[in-house]
């Protein structure tokens, strides 16, 4: 390894004494023993040419020749690093460059701060070390010997050997790269190595394939337990390792603390420096563990103190006061009585509006458990208060049928509603502006088009969001801030994890609707293979000639929408010559607000029984009498998804059938199938969701700017640790959170929280 910082910046400080010595005794050239030339000479070279001839020197001279020396340590010194040197361009680390940092920018480094506490994937066990002789096949073992002979091989045009004979005094082994010609001159003759790799044994030889190697010794990429790191095309994992190991020699002494000290001990956390320090080489699992858990720890907590403060800072929210006798009018009209768990969340609701803090409530429900009719008495209640309430919903589709079902559920209510989408001409957009900014409309339903900046409320006191994860919480906070304390109430349909709900929703009290109004056990799922889809449709047949309605389902992605677009057009001109007279309609994303609106309104009128539609559909539409759904090509949909499109058929309690037609290509997809067949409890599909995809899809559909920043922190994993640092995050909110952790939430999470309205 080459000389470094460190050692430079250890004989700076050195001379530094000497030199405070040597003036403190008057230059009497007694501070060191054998006098300063010589020790300057011999410690710090390049500056031994300023005090030449020291002795001999006058005191006036001498004094000169140190105001020089100490100039020249200053300089030095200036390239010491500092702690805010952390917070540079990679580029400026040690041994990135222009040429790396891009690689490195890649994976999500940008600052010196990123390359140090840039978290390896997993840990490689390469401690086992063995003698040659006692090698077996395909164990996994570091070798130390020394190369005997070396040989390269043109086996191909495109496929060049270099093959090495490794020698450890009980045994030969050869280890073989391939396409690696730069080894040929690293790779010396006569010298000795480490070797870590797979040990092949054929015919009696033993070989180890692209094996890693260093200088015997070395102990770094070998020999012990080595990180593996995300990586990416252009940076191999050694050469990862050693910009690492490099940034971490250089400034490790400069990495401040960040949680306080007291709360540190308390939960027996490793010093941030030493966490950072052992995730990068630790002694074993436990050890890497034990360092993970205080970079974790770290995150989730300034994530918690961001929270925290935001809720602190946001408490001005205001006591509604709601009419008693509106709800209660409400609720009398409704053909039906509200579920037990219904009841409970409009009561826990009602409390919040009455309280003078804003209501941050996630209503969480299976498909069909009825959260519609719970926001719509959150509606009724504020503007019995005077106030107005927004409904926004991820499409236009969901958006309209929301405000189909509220003015129907709102029939002889002094209610006003109103619909705000993109589709919707100017002149009535601009009357309904104007009657929001008046105080004229109570409730208004839309998609994003309610957050644009021009809409305005006369006093928007409710926030009611549906389907939370297709927004994202910026398009929330943005309909948050057009209201003064705005209470919002997420509605969603998929049961998050609870570290999930902890991290995104940290603040939120959560309302789950536990029973289904309407049992679903009489919807049954059969799994269909593609060869048989014809019986599908002989099904199909038969359901349609008793007057059953419903629907078939092609999936749309965007990478090939327009495919995806001519199957389901095509369906539907297949299904049209199929079954005429029966009215098969279609409904896609692409089509105008009209003919969309046109093709809902005769499915629900049966005019039009079978709706051939894409996946622009697969939330929420509300149609209580279709009875059939057929799944095209249904290993295409993820499991929540899949579950969703189930919802839609069925909802009156009726008898329904779901065909999913699929030939699985993947383990994984086979596995979705099995379980969409077989569950039909919503918690119990996310559950095996989960465990099909693993924790590392969880971050995709979150989709959240918090998540993608947590770089230590395993969502699935760490729900312990997310409590214990929400707890602390909370205690510090309290008591006063110094200044220095302010600046360092807002650095980290600043973004985000800015966005929320922070
Ligand atoms: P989701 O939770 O999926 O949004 P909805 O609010 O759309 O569910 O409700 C599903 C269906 O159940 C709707 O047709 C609705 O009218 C009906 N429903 C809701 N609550 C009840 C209830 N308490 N009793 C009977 N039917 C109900
Ligand atoms: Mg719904």
């Amino acid at each position: 390894m080459p000389a470094t910082e460190d050692d430079l910046a250890n004989r700076v400080e050195l001379l530094r004494k000497v030199l405070g010595l040597e003036r403190a005794q008057g230059l009497q050239d007694r501070a060191v023993v054998g006098g300063l030339e010589a020790f300057v000479a011999r410690h710090l070279p390049q500056g031994a040419e300023l005090v030449r001839g020291y002795a001999s020197l006058s005191l006036a001279a001498r004094g000169a020749a140190l105001e020089k020396l100490e100039e020249l340590l200053n300089s030095l010194d200036r390239g010491r690093p500092r702690p805010e040197d952390l917070l540079r361009p990679v580029e400026e680390a040690p041994g990135v460059g222009a040429k790396r940092a891009p690689l490195l920018k890649k994976l999500g480094i940008n600052t010196i701060e990123d390359l140090l506490t840039y978290s390896p994937r997993r840990l490689e066990d390469r401690t086992r070390r063995k003698a040659i002789k006692d090698l077996a096949d395909g164990e996994a073992v570091t070798v130390v010997g020394t190369v005997r002979a070396k040989s390269r091989v043109k086996v191909r045009p495109q496929l060049e050997l270099i093959k090495a004979a490794v020698d450890d005094g009980t045994g030969l082994l050869f280890a073989v790269w391939f396409n690696q010609p730069w080894l040929w001159d690293e790779l010396q003759q006569g010298e000795k190595y480490a070797f870590f790799g797979k040990v092949q044994s054929r015919y009696g030889t033993l070989q180890m394939d692209n094996p890693v190697w260093e200088p015997a010794g070395a102990g770094f990429h070998t020999g012990r337990w080595v990180p593996i790191y995300p990586v990416t095309e252009g940076l191999t994992q050694a050469s990862l390792r050693w910009l690492i190991h490099k940034a971490l020699r250089r400034y490790r002494e400069v990495i401040p603390e960040v949680l306080p000290e007291e709360a540190r001990r308390r939960l027996g956390l490793l010093p941030r420096r030493e966490a950072i320090r052992r995730i990068h080489s630790p002694s074993s699992p436990a050890d890497f563990e034990r360092a993970r858990q205080a970079l974790a720890f770290e995150e989730l907590f300034l994530l918690q103190v961001g929270l925290a403060l935001r809720r602190k800072e946001e408490a001005h929210g205001r006591a509604l006061r709601p009419d008693p006798a509106l709800l209660e009018r409400f609720l009398a009209g409704l053909p039906f009585s509200l579920t037990a768990s219904q009841r409970r969340a409009l009561e826990a609701i009602e409390e919040d509006l009455r309280a003078p803090y804003p209501m941050l409530r996630l209503l969480q429900g299976d498909v069909g458990s009825g959260k519609t009719v719970v926001a719509a008495g959150a509606c009724v209640m504020t503007a019995s208060a005077g106030a107005q309430a927004a409904v926004m919903a991820p499409t236009e589709i969901l958006a309209e049928q929301h405000f189909l079902v509220l003015q129907e559920l709102f029939r002889g209510l002094p209610v006003r509603v109103e619909l705000l989408v993109g589709g919707i001409g100017a002149k009535a957009r601009a009357r309904i502006l104007a009657a929001l900014a008046a105080g004229e409309v109570d409730v208004v339903v839309g998609t994003h088009a309610l957050i644009q900046e021009d809409v305005e409320f006369h006093d928007l006191a409710l926030a009611v969001v549906d389907e939370q994860h297709r927004f994202g919480v910026i398009q929330r906070a943005a309909l948050e801030r057009k209201g003064r304390g705005t209470n919002i109430l997420v509605m969603s349909a998929t049961p998050i994890p609870r570290t999930v709900v902890l991290t995104l929703y940290g603040e939120f009290a959560v309302s789950v609707l536990e029973e289904m109004p309407v049992p679903r056990e009489r919807v049954r799922t059969v799994w269909v293979a593609e060869s048989r889809r014809e019986e599908v449709y002989r099904e199909v047949e038969e359901l349609l000639a008793r007057g059953e309605k419903g629907y078939v389902v092609f999936p749309l992605v965007e990478e090939s929408e327009e495919l995806d677009l001519r199957a389901a057009t095509q369906a539907y001109q297949e299904l049209s010559r199929r079954f005429p007279g029966v009215g098969v309609g279609l409904l896609h994303g692409r089509m105008t607000p009209e003919e969309k609106r046109a093709a809902m309104a005769a499915f629900r009128a049966g005019e039009i029984r079978v709706l051939v539609t894409t996946t622009v559909v697969e939330v929420g539409l509300d149609v209580p009498d279709a009875s059939f759904l057929v799944i095209e090509h249904a290993d295409r949909f993820g499991l929540a998804q899949l579950h969703q499109l189930r919802g839609r058929i069925g909802r009156g309690g009726q008898e329904a059938v779901c065909y999913a037609i699929a030939d699985p290509k993947t383990e994984e997809a086979r596995r979705r199938l099995s379980a969409f067949r077989d569950l039909v409890d919503g918690f119990k599909i996310a559950e095996a969701d989960l465990q099909i995809r693993g924790p590392g899809d969880l971050l995709g559909t979150a989709q959240h700017g918090f998540v993608s920043r947590l770089r230590a922190a395993n969502l699935v994993r760490d729900v312990g640790l997310l409590e214990r640092a929400r707890s602390e995050a909370r205690r510090l909110a309290e008591k006063g959170v110094p200044d220095r952790l302010r600046r360092e939430v807002e650095r980290r999470f600043g973004e985000e929280l800015e966005l929320l309205g922070v």
